[in-house]
Order: structure tokens, then sequence, then C-alpha cells
């Protein structure tokens, strides 16, 4: 901080999560930061536009500093979050690359984002107004902003009836607000191609509208991971990947290259043998049909699996499939391992990821869990709690 500045600085404070070092349970996520680099070199690959990866929500539940300070050493020249709290979360670990704060929530906390130099998005004229007030107190140069048009997702950004009369409040605040970005979002870019179009033609009317106003963003963009595989016309100078950059191609044949980053692993703590008839778990949601082996495995709800998941998805022992039994219980859930040989306590259990065993070898995709529990493979990796460590390999 610079003396003499009296600067009301924001400083958010988040829980701490579960530490590797004095984890004592098996469960934990392991994240492979190689992947996560081949990941992003793969995507760039793909792209003549810059890539700026998405490490919102924790990187997606990868853990934001290691997975930024991480891309930031293979080369990765910036870097968007959702909230300005994770802006601050990375800059103060140590990360130097702009950071693009893309969720708006930026009320009382200007002059930090300008001591930090966090990049905001903005999205209406009050924003510009307080933020021109805070560069003019401060002094120096204007900050750098982007701005985002809604061009049909009705969340965030302005609508096209606002855009004239906000451009005209960015040329009054020239002197202090330089409008370096303009961006927009897609709403189906993953489903329906006709939709991008659209969406596309009002992101030009704006563009158009802002040149009216003698505004020149230098850097457009608009792709999410699925824009940034599927449609190439929608690059423009820069593509803003999350899901792609940990390994979720969403099924199209140019993510053949993308990895999963994260594996979630476990053990088998206990062992028993249940009778034909008999119930396992809460509310004895499974009844054996056969005299059945089943093993307890220290994984549950709130440690991010879904309860929803309850006798539908399977897990990985010995390299083989095995079913899910009864109600996942917070802290635990449990297998049928009668048809996987050899369980014995301490072994291995994969719930999302690869395993390879005596059995065979298999994965578990977080897309395969979302379809279980009727949800998107984003919220299977960002509900993998806190509670959870996560352990880096490199
Ligand atoms: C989350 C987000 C992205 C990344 O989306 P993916 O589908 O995970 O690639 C890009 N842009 C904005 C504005 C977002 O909120």
């Amino acid at each position: 901080m610079r003396a003499g500045l009296r600067l009301r600085l924001v400083q958010p404070l988040y829980p701490s999560s579960a530490s590797p070092v004095s984890s004592v349970r098996p469960t934990r996520a392991e994240v492979s930061l190689d992947r996560l680099r081949l990941n992003y070199h793969a995507l760039r690959a793909l792209v003549s536009a810059t890539v700026w990866p998405v490490v919102k929500a924790d990187a997606y539940g990868h853990g934001a500093k290691a997975v930024a300070r991480s891309l930031e050493r293979a080369g990765c020249e910036g870097l968007c979050v959702a909230l300005f709290e994770e802006a601050v979360e990375l800059r103060q670990a140590g990360v130097t690359v702009p950071l693009l704060v893309m969720g708006g929530n930026l009320d009382g906390a200007w002059d930090s984002l300008l001591e930090l130099e966090i990049t905001p998005v903005l999205t209406r004229a009050d924003q510009v107004r307080c933020l021109a007030a805070a560069v003019r107190q401060r002094g120096g140069a204007p900050v750098v902003v982007h701005l985002k048009l809604d061009t049909g997702m009705a969340r965030l950004g302005v609508p096209p009836a606002g855009l004239a009369e906000l451009a005209d409040t960015f040329r009054s605040e020239r002197g202090s607000v330089c409008l370096a970005g303009v961006m927009t979002h897609f709403a189906s870019a993953d489903t329906d191609p006709g939709s991008v179009r659209e969406q596309l033609a009002c992101f030009a009317r704006g563009r158009e509208v802002l040149r009216e106003h003698g505004l020149k963003p230098r850097v457009i963009h608009a792709a999410n991971t699925a824009a940034t595989l599927r449609h190439p016309e929608a690059h423009f100078d820069l593509v803003r990947p999350g899901v792609g950059v940990y390994g979720l191609g969403l099924g199209h044949p140019t993510a053949r290259e993308l990895q999963p980053v994260m594996r979630v692993r476990s053990a088998v703590v206990e062992l028993r043998r249940v009778p034909s008839g008999g119930a396992v778990g809460y509310q004895g949601t499974f009844r054996a049909s056969r005299p059945t082996t089943i093993a307890t495995v220290p994984m549950g709800y709130a440690d991010g699996l879904m309860r929803s998941l309850s006798n539908r998805a399977q897990a990985l022992v010995r390299g083989r499939r095995v079913p899910i039994v009864g109600a996942i219980s917070m802290d635990m859930c449990m297998l049928d391992v009668t048809d996987a040989p050899g369980v014995e306590r301490t072994d291995e259990v994969v719930l999302l990821g690869e395993q390879r065993g005596p059995l065979g070898q298999d994965a578990i995709r977080a897309e395969e869990l979302a379809t279980h529990a009727g949800t998107i493979a984003w919220e299977v990796l960002t509900l993998i709690s806190r509670r959870v460590p996560r352990f880096y390999f490199d």
C-alpha cells in the first residue's frame, strides 16, 4: 500500500479448507497440475485468440491458488474469476497476471480494486462513475475495465436498450476509465448453434453502438469452453474456457486431448457380509437380494458425493466398477463389492477419475455422475467440498 494514502481496503475472509498435511482420513482429491497445463496448451493450440482460463469457484473445486500459479508459470497471460474476493485471494497468493472479475458485485471495493490492479467487468453507469471518482481521488493513470453486453442470457450485462446511454457515460469518464474490453456470454453454446448466431449478431450491433460513440475496445471476447470448441467465429481476441481447462471436453471431437484433472479417491474402511434380505443404510433403501459383501467408504454428501447418487452411481475398486448401494450418508457411503473378489480393508476406492487394479482399468467421469444425479458436470466438480483435502501432483 502506498504511504500517505488512506484507502479502505476490502479484506475478504475465507473459511479454511482441509489441509493435506493433517489429513488422517484417506478421502482426498488428487489434482494433476501436469494435465492442467496440457489442457491449457491443447486449448491454446486450438485457437489463435489469447486464452484466459476461468478459475472461479476455487478453480471449479481444484483449488484456485495452486491452479492459478501453475497456469501463470505455464505462460498464461490472464485469468478470469467471478467474484472480486476470488481475485483478492489470487493477488494475495502472488499471482501477477491480469485478473478479470466477471460477476459484478464491486460496490465498496473500488479502492481495493485499484490498489490490487484487478480488472472489473462493468455493466452500469453508476459503477463507471464510482470507479472514475476513485481514480481521480487516487491520482494516476486511467483504470482498465471491460464492459459486458447482455446478448440473450438476461442475467448480467447491459441490455441493448441501455447501451447508448452507458456508452455516453464511458465517453465522459474516459479520462479516468479506459474501456479496454467488451464481452458477452452464451446461453447455449453447447446445445444450440442458432442461439449462438443470434447472440453474435446482437453482440456485433452492440459493438457498432460503441463505435458510434467513439469507443473502440481492443479486446473482444465471448467464448466459454463450448464456444471455444464449437464456434471458431466466436473466438475474437480472447477465449474464457473454464470446464475445458479442467479436462471436460463436453463430448466434442476437438476436445479429444483434454484430460480430467481431478481424481477423488478414498479407501475401504470396513467390510461386512449382509445376508439375503438384509437392509443397507438409512431407511434401508437397498435390500440385499443375495448374500452380499458391503464395503464402507468414508465419503458422503458433505464431501460432495451427492445424495441423489444413492443406488445409482458406481465407484471403482481394484480396477472394477461396483455399485454405490443404500442412501449416501453425510460422511460415508457403501459399496456392493460382492462381484469384485479379493477386496480388503484399506483398498483404494475411486469415486471420480481413473483406477487401474488387478480386476481391470476404468474411469468415472464427472459427466457420468452428473447424468446419474440429474445435473451438469460443472456442479459435480464444484460440489467437492472444502472438507476434502486437495493433493497436488506435478
Ligand atoms: C463460468 C464462465 C465461463 C466459463 O464457462 P465454461 O463453460 O466452464 O467454460 C466463461 N465466461 C463466463 C462469463 C462465465 O461465467
